[in-house]
């Protein structure tokens, strides 16, 4: 019996021997532009784990008979070498409405940081080399005039991150020793970073005194003894205790401290290096007004408030700067040179604090006026609306906002967005799932958030609208 014509045998499943060999399909034709332009490495070695894989659905009887074409197979191969190539870290629209989102990258860096990484990084540099005596120099001296300038230290130190800030601080000035901290002030930050535990692996002993609501200057002067090395306070980013409640301040606690020969530790968390009451936003404590108060070492990140790269940055007297630098661990926890880069410029943008809430994105972005977010919503509306049609309803909304990483946990910025709801009731759950992973997958992955049974858009944090309207074409695609 003569076998069927090809166009019969269509839809039908491949056998495992129909699949060429892995020579075969480098030497398809369409197959000699990507050997050109990836070379033979990379091609042959997709090429093999695209068989491989073939092979095992036509073995277990689920490969169609068309995949295993050459034209069809050379596109299935092209396909995969690009997602080898494509980066796992991308650009993402920040939507959610948390402007420093740790998830997401935290802060944006300024264009003044952004250039200054890049000039820096393209050639070698004096990043330990004393341009003036041709000697050796120090890393820390890019940053450390700077930082003394702002925040009025006499002496200033940079490290990693400001999880390695605290414990290298409490490593130099505690190890081996005790260390005094409010029971209020024992924090878990996102990440495995929990007081008490930074405590041990620092090699000194926590000393807790108060309780949860309520300590005194009592409470740390009865728990100094000949074995203290350290008093230290902590702010509690993302947290707040409310209601019957009592805290030793840092000017009091300075001296209770000072008066026994101890240094005070003050850990910011985010910290900010300008008052943001004047730009409207809610106050968060300045390292500036901790060094006035007496601290002798104040700690905060580089990445939160602050508006730049990660970097641990410690300021203080310099007594206690010459210890923390002198001690080991700083050689491991010292930034490199590209955030190094890119901490400069952003810290030489305060030096301009009229241009600062053009400057940096951070205080840009949270300084955008509710109304402003309603104007940009409402020019939105129809073209996300049309977008999601008919299965979700667009709708301008007014949302509450947050800073983020840290900060002012309890204090909400009035924003606006909009707001996408399944027009049916039933399976509406599900709806809104396929729709944030829908968002998700587009080439800039749009992250918004969902509340009360919508997907809500915080517009926040898109500056320019330009590229999430240009994909929404590709969304309505998706959606239909
Ligand atoms: C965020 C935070 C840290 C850690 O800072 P990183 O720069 O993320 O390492 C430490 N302490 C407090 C109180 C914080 O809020």
């Amino acid at each position: 019996m003569p076998r069927p014509p090809e166009s019969v045998v269509d839809g039908s499943k491949a056998e495992a021997k129909d699949l060429p060999a892995v020579d075969r399909l480098l030497r398809e034709p369409v197959v000699a532009a990507l050997l050109h332009e990836h070379g033979h490495t990379l091609v042959a070695g997709e090429a093999r784990l695209l068989l491989d894989g073939l092979r095992s659905r036509a073995r277990a009887g689920t490969l169609d008979r068309a995949a295993v074409q050459g034209l069809a197979l050379a596109a299935a191969l092209g396909t995969q070498v690009q997602r080898r190539l494509a980066p796992r870290l991308q650009r993402v629209l920040n939507l959610t409405g948390t402007v420093i989102h740790t998830n997401l990258g935290r802060a944006l860096l300024a264009d003044a940081a952004l250039q200054h990484v890049l000039a820096m990084m393209a050639g070698p540099n004096n990043l330990e080399y004393d341009l003036a005596s041709g000697g050796r120099g120090d890393r820390d001296s890019i940053v450390e005039e700077l930082l003394c300038t702002l925040t009025g230290a006499e002496a200033a130190t940079v490290v990693n991150n400001n999880a390695g800030a605290v414990l290298l601080t409490i490593a130099a000035l505690a190890r081996g020793q005790e260390c005094i901290v409010s029971r209020g002030e024992l924090v878990e930050i996102g990440g495995a970073f929990r007081m008490p535990d930074v405590m041990a692996a620092a090699g000194a002993t926590l000393v807790e005194v108060g309780t949860t609501n309520r300590t005194h200057p009592q409470d740390y002067e009865r728990a100094i003894t000949d074995r203290t090395a350290l008093l230290m306070k902590v702010h509690t980013s993302n947290y707040a205790v409310q209601g019957f409640t009592a805290a030793v301040d840092e000017a009091e606690l300075a001296s209770i401290a000072h008066a026994r020969g101890l240094p005070l530790a003050s850990d910011l968390g985010s910290g900010s290096l300008i008052d943001l009451a004047a730009y409207g936003l809610p106050r968060e404590p300045t390292p500036q007004e901790k060094l006035a108060a007496g601290c002798d070492v104040v700690t905060f990140s580089g990445d939160k408030l602050l508006g730049g790269p990660q970097a641990g940055l410690i300021v203080g007297s310099r007594a206690a700067i010459t210890r923390i630098r002198k001690y080991p661990l700083k050689r491991a926890l010292r930034m490199s040179k590209l955030p190094l880069a890119a901490l400069e410029a952003t810290l030489r943008l305060y030096l301009r604090p009229e241009r600062l809430a053009q400057d940096l994105p951070t205080l840009r972005l949270l300084t955008r006026s509710a109304e402003s977010l309603r104007a940009l919503a409402t020019a939105l509306l129809p073209a996300v609306a049309a977008a999601v049609a008919p299965r979700f309803d667009a709708q301008v909304v007014d949302l509450l906002g947050q800073i983020g990483s840290g900060s002012l946990p309890v204090d909400r910025l009035p924003s606006a967005g909009l707001a996408l709801a399944p027009v049916q009731k039933k399976g509406a759950g599900r709806a809104l799932d396929a729709l944030s992973s829908a968002l998700r997958a587009l080439p800039l992955p749009v992250i918004g958030r969902i509340a009360d049974d919508r997907l809500l858009l915080d517009l926040r944090g898109l500056e320019d609208p330009q590229p999430f309207t240009a994909q929404l074409p590709q969304l309505q695609e998706c959606l239909r």
